[in-house]
């Protein structure tokens, strides 16, 4: 038990929280940014919406350099679907979600693989309402330009999650399996990973706007002469009671959001720790990106952990 001589300094002193990945908030002065702020600002004249990326621990409390941390693991989990606890988590399931969940199913990974049609879905109902939804391909930039898709609410949020420092939105599509089969084509001009460690070394250095430019231009170039693209091989079925178009919305020219994280700025290496090797980690919060925590030279990745149970204090010093 921590000593309470201290306890006005206290933002958050919590137990058995199960860890979740960090809220993300931003401040632009022009607009709220979504995807739908994207689409249509893409007639106007800005071709760069800067943004400062900003932390939440939970709904209220921000996670800021400064902060002292330290989070202790019971050495219990639980299990994200079904939230029970649990002694040993696959893949941030319990075992028999993990086996039947359609959300721990291959194809979440690897959404080109969607078996919907094929009638295998785990959960039909459950792949209805969360697949077959608009999504994104996007380019952003990590440690180097890369490709991933998303859902529509959750766009700048992916591109924060992964630490993006630049990113745009190349095309919108009704069906997760569609940007998926989108992503995967583009695979062949495009990463589609980041390196955890150069993407944190990178910090908040990006391409410059003629570059990024650069890169939409080639991609679209490839795209236009590549035959997968222009027949309709690129097509995927979507269920016909969900009266879904097929149309595919390419956005040739988008606005590039430049994403700006409160890191510090010539941290040369940094070792990963984690609650696996040591149950419990402390230190004062330099810097967070993507889902890192910065803690002087060691960084602790909050995403891997999901479903840990913890005990966490966090401490204005
Ligand atoms: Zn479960």
């Amino acid at each position: 038990m921590t000593k309470r001589v201290s306890i006005l300094n206290y933002l958050i002193q919590k137990k058995n929280l199960p860890i979740s990945k960090l809220f993300t908030n931003f401040d632009t002065s022009l607009i709220k940014l979504s995807a739908n702020t994207l689409e249509d600002i893409q007639n106007l004249k800005e071709k760069i919406i800067s943004i400062q990326v900003k932390y939440n621990l939970d709904e209220k409390e921000a996670l800021k350099t400064g902060l002292k941390i330290k989070i202790k693991h019971s050495g219990l989990f639980q299990c994200t679907s079904c939230k029970k606890n649990i002694k040993k988590l696959f893949e941030g399931f319990c075992f028999p979600c993990f086996k039947k969940k359609a959300s721990a199913d291959r194809c979440i990974m690897s959404p080109n693989l969607c078996h919907y049609n094929l009638g295998t879905c785990r959960e039909p109902l459950w792949g209805e309402e969360y697949c077959y939804q608009p999504h994104y391909v996007y380019l952003s930039y990590t440690d180097k330009f890369k490709v991933g898709i998303t859902r529509q609410t959750q766009i700048p949020t992916r591109w924060i999650d992964q630490g993006a420092s630049s990113a745009a939105l190349l095309a919108k599509v009704t069906s997760r399996h569609q940007a998926g089969i989108i992503e995967h084509n583009l695979k062949e001009i495009l990463h589609d990973k980041s390196h955890w460690l150069n993407m944190l070394k990178n910090g908040n250095k990006r391409p410059s706007l003629e570059e990024f430019q650069d890169k939409i231009s080639f991609i679209f170039n490839w795209i236009k002469q590549n035959e997968i693209f222009q027949n309709k091989e690129i097509i995927v079925d979507t269920p016909a009671h969900l009266k879904l178009s097929d149309q595919i919305e390419y956005f040739h020219s988008p606005v590039i959001v430049n994403l700006n994280y409160d890191i510090p700025s010539e941290v040369l290496k940094f070792k990963s720790i984690n609650l696996d090797k040591s149950s419990e980690i402390e230190g004062i919060i330099t810097g967070i990106k993507g889902q890192y925590i910065f803690l002087g030279e060691n960084v602790f990745n909050m995403r891997r952990h999901e479903g840990y149970i913890v005990d966490l204090d966090l401490e204005e010093i």
